[in-house]
């Protein structure tokens, strides 16, 4: 990518694509193309097609898509499954049709089976069940997957795709039913505190291992992925390290300064049980996580809830 490539980021708005904007500017890009989906609805076939036919993008990073935590994923299965498919599948063939030089497709950890080997390599792809909470979601992921693979093999398209494991950061959804377990607990812990309430519900048992990336070092990891890889098959994206929902509750009351106490609501699902990132292949490529945990998410409780 030259600094005034044509660059069009899908989902500009959100945890990622926001990201992906800011360190684009901050690298010193300087043509990046966006659109709320209120002007342009990706679901649609033809606003999508108009789209790229008058904007013709260089490059396309693709974040754009309907996410959410645990219980919205178990809930909105239909829509989980229809709008992401809608929104790739018109994505990706626009960016074949007008010649698009370079895409890049995001997706999750959630691709891999329930059971596959910790940490996850690349290729324990397509090897085992699914966790049922998130199958719709991780279904359409995985199509976006080789909907990549299928087109650099039929077309030699240059697409490529990225899979992070659970984020955080600027831009959140911290809505409580349908947010990840991150945003939740801070605004849980922060409400609490300045409520004086003498506890919070957590959901689960606190058993389930989680990793979390902060979405700046993801979207470094995107740019660097743009400009260093060109192959079949996804990129894991992760810092290489999980603690349990339970230490990260304890992590979140430590940061947040509140001294109640945790309840845990096991009438919630945990969900899969670990989904660590083996992030090997691309440490090899040449690219590191730098944000430790504490230190991201004390930087997003100063941003989202001390101003
Ligand atoms: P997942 O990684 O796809 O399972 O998505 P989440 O981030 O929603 O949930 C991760 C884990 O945190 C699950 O085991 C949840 O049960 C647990 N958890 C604990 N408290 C909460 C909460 O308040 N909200 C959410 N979303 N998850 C929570």
């Amino acid at each position: 990518m030259d600094k005034n490539s044509k660059i069009y980021v899908a989902g500009h708005r959100g945890l990622v694509g926001s990201a992906i904007f800011r360190a684009l500017e901050k690298q010193g890009f300087t043509n990046i193309v966006t659109r709320t989906s209120d002007l342009v609805d990706l679901r649609d076939y033809q606003q999508t097609a108009d789209f790229f036919a008058q904007e013709k993008p260089e490059y396309v990073f693709l974040a754009a898509a309907k996410v959410g935590g645990i219980q919205a994923n178990n809930t909105f299965r239909a829509e989980f499954l229809y709008d992401n498919m809608m929104i790739q599948n018109n994505v990706i063939h626009q960016a074949h049709i007008n010649d698009v030089k370079k895409l890049l497709f995001l997706g999750s950890s959630c691709i891999y089976p329930k059971m596959a080997p910790q940490p996850l390599k690349e290729d324990s792809l397509l090897t085992g069940t699914l966790e049922p909470t998130n199958e719709p979601y991780a279904i359409a992921k995985i199509a976006g997957i080789k909907m990549c693979d299928a087109y650099r093999s039929q077309y030699n398209s240059n697409f490529i795709s990225a899979m992070p494991t659970n984020m955080y950061g600027p831009n959140d959804n911290y809505d409580l039913n349908n947010s990840h377990v991150l945003p939740a607990l801070l605004r849980k812990f922060h409400e609490a505190k300045e409520q004086n309430l003498p506890e919070v519900t957590v959901w689960g048992t606190g058993t389930p291992l989680r990793e979390f990336l902060h979405s700046d070092d993801l979207a470094e990891a995107c740019i660097f992925l743009m400009e260093n890889y060109n192959d079949f098959g996804h990129v894991n994206v992760g810092i290489g390290e999980d603690l349990s929902i339970k230490d990260l509750a304890l992590l979140v009351k430590k940061i947040v300064g509140y001294e109640g106490n945790l309840v845990w609501d096991t009438s919630k699902p945990d969900g899969t049980p670990r989904k660590l990132m083996d992030v090997t292949k691309i440490n090899n490529l040449g690219w590191k996580a730098k944000i430790g945990l504490e230190e991201g998410i004390r930087d997003v409780y100063e941003k989202k809830f001390k101003n």
